[in-house]
């Protein structure tokens, strides 16, 4: 069994899920930061009674600097992270070669520092994208590159198609398996939200005045991270290559608002209720960034199935409806959404 793991990415919200969970177990964890000076009280604030057990390293995605010292004495990786903004950049590398350039550099010091095990935190946008004539997806799908996606998905695609082939060709006897989240939700432990949260945020606080007609696959941060544990646990013949996608259910913005409606009363005074008509989407599309993204979404199903990743990993994902309801009353716990 492993005992000191790197989580990369420790400041992000999946990698610091990532990290919780092994604190709990018992493990101890090296993590990478890009700026130490920055985040590494907030990491320790986090988890006041680790000493020893974390320790922070800085390290860049795109320089060697600190990578070697961050996986010296580890015996499993969880790559988690990677460029994860909001809106679209001009250029589209900016995403790319981060992501792709990260894995591969990740997965070299990993080989270099005798690591037995590496767990990429990949996403369904390798899995479910460029497939206009399906909407069900599974841990066998790509995405296709070919139909030409948006710059996040094809990071993303990218990245876990080069970790497989280095994986493969460069060190045979390490163990690789990725995890295909689909948009995570779940608790949060500080303001600094990712793009999945940040969209439930605006649904309640009201910012999205009207909802789209687009929706969302969801799943739990907690469920996320139990898959990069039990990935890091399991015998390495039922892991071995797999894809692990956590998804539980495809659901439209209007019926996520209307979860939260129900689930949450207390909180919904805020939320929309009436939907934005596809012509004003397109309308205010080339002056609004995150409506650019919308509109290429407007309409489709992706639904990502999950059921593998329960059966081989051998636990039952949180109802989505709970998910939403614990981001709900995390969020406003934490004051992120004021009422
Ligand atoms: P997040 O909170 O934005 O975390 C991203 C992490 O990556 C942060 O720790 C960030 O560090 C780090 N990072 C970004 N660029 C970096 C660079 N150049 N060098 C070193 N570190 C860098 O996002 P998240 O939701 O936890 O996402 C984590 C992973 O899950 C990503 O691989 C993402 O693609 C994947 N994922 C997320 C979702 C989702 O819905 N949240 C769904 C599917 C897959 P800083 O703090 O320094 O910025």
């Amino acid at each position: 069994m492993a005992v000191t793991v790197l989580v990369t990415g420790g400041t992000g919200y999946i990698g610091g899920e990532v990290i919780d969970q092994l604190l709990a177990r018992g493990y101890s964890v090296n993590t990478t930061v890009r700026n130490k000076k920055k985040s590494e009280l907030r990491l320790r604030a986090r988890w006041p009674d680790a000493g020893e057990r974390l320790k922070v390293f800085q390290a860049d995605l795109m320089s060697d600097d600190g990578w070697a010292e961050a996986n010296a004495g580890c015996d499993a990786v969880a790559h988690v992270a990677s460029p994860f903004p909001l809106g679209v950049p001009k250029d589209k590398n900016e995403l790319v070669v981060p992501a792709r350039e990260g894995t591969l550099r990740a997965l070299r010091f990993a080989k270099a520092a005798g690591v037995t095990r590496f767990v990429q935190t990949s996403s369904a946008a390798a899995i479910a994208y460029g497939h206009p004539e399906k909407d069900h997806f599974d841990h066998t799908d790509w995405t296709n590159l070919d139909a030409g996606v948006p710059p996040y998905i094809e990071s993303k695609t990218v990245a876990e198609r080069a970790a497989r082939d280095w994986a493969a060709e460069n060190a045979p006897g390490m163990v690789f398996c990725s995890v295909n989240p689909v948009a995570v939700f779940g608790p949060v432990d500080n303001d600094d939200l990712s793009t999945s949260t940040e969209m439930l945020k605006q649904i309640i606080d009201g910012s999205i005045p009207l909802l789209p007609n687009m929706g969302i696959s969801v799943c739990d941060v907690r469920d996320v991270g139990k898959a990069h544990v039990l990935a890091i646990e399991a015998p390495a013949d039922r892991i071995r290559g797999e894809r692990f996608p956590t998804a539980t259910k495809f659901m439209w913005i209007s019926e996520m608002a209307e979860a939260v409606r129900r689930r949450t009363p207390e909180f919904a005074s805020n939320v929309a209720t009436k939907q934005m008509p596809d012509w004003l989407v397109k309308l205010l599309a080339p002056f609004v960034p995150t409506l650019k993204q919308v509109r290429s979404e407007l309409g489709n199903v992706r639904e990502v199935s999950g059921t593998h990743t329960e059966e081989v990993l051998g636990y039952k994902f949180i109802d989505p409806e709970q998910t939403l309801e614990d981001t709900a009353r995390s969020l406003v716990e934490h004051g992120i959404v004021k009422l």
